[in-house]
């Protein structure tokens, strides 16, 4: 098992370092960092955001900042820290546009999704999760298809890659963009899908409404 452990992360430290060397894509061009991926080389549960954003192109590290610090609280509710999970992106350099002061973030481009799909799909072939979560539409696009639509089709299983069991659910910038009455139904939502995938690792089932009082597990300050 640590054998196991140390290849998958040799395996994956050789990936990142072709990652740092990729310039297949424009953005490869302009990051100040590649961001590969960390965690658990032998995570049970893989998350895959949608690509960089500018502390993460800064500290060459995923989910970090605000929507990284809301991660955090989203797994700790249900019982998993950072450390037992592998987390990455479904490109690895920071997709921008030019703005008035300083390129500004974008959604990656199909060509640039595509481009950087064999690296994802590396390291779903090392790690071989069991479950993987697909954070915010562009993410949850890249393995179930153009057509998916995040807000009616997120909080169910699908098939994934590696015999990977995949549920889609919104990315945490998108919470930290709600307010009020909205925020507290993306909340629920979320909530419930991270009751899914709880669920699925311990193999009992959930009901399929979350107690609305545990959405505050992953509040700020909690
Ligand atoms: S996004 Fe991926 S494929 Fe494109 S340059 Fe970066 S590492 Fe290479």
């Amino acid at each position: 098992m640590e054998l196991d452990r140390a290849a998958c992360q040799a395996s994956l430290e050789e990936a990142a370092h072709r990652v740092r060397a990729c310039r297949r894509c424009a953005i490869g061009e302009q990051r100040r960092n590649a961001v590969f991926g960390e965690g658990d080389p032998s995570a049970r549960v893989m998350l895959v955001g949608e690509g960089p954003g500018e502390t993460e192109d800064a500290l060459g590290r995923p989910f970090v900042g605000r929507a990284g610090a809301l991660l955090d609280r989203m797994l700790g509710a249900i019982g998993l820290a950072r450390d037992q999970v592998y987390i990455c992106n479904t490109v690895k350099c920071r997709p921008t546009s030019p703005g008035p002061r300083g390129p500004r973030n974008r959604a990656p481009e199909p060509s640039e999704m595509e481009n950087c799909r064999p690296f994802l799909d590396e390291q779903i072939a090392t790690i071989r999760p069991a479950v993987i979560v697909a954070l915010g539409a562009a993410a949850a696009k890249s393995f179930l298809g153009r057509d998916f639509l995040i807000s009616k089709q997120r909080g169910r299983w699908y098939e994934g890659p590696a015999g990977a069991a995949l549920i889609a659910t919104f990315h945490p910038a998108y919470l930290l963009r709600q307010t009020g009455g909205e925020l507290e139904a993306v909340k629920r939502l979320v909530w419930h899908d991270l009751l899914q995938v709880r669920a699925r690792l311990d193999e009992v089932p959930v009901p399929h409404h979350a107690p609305p009082t545990q959405v505050g597990l992953f509040e700020e300050g909690s």
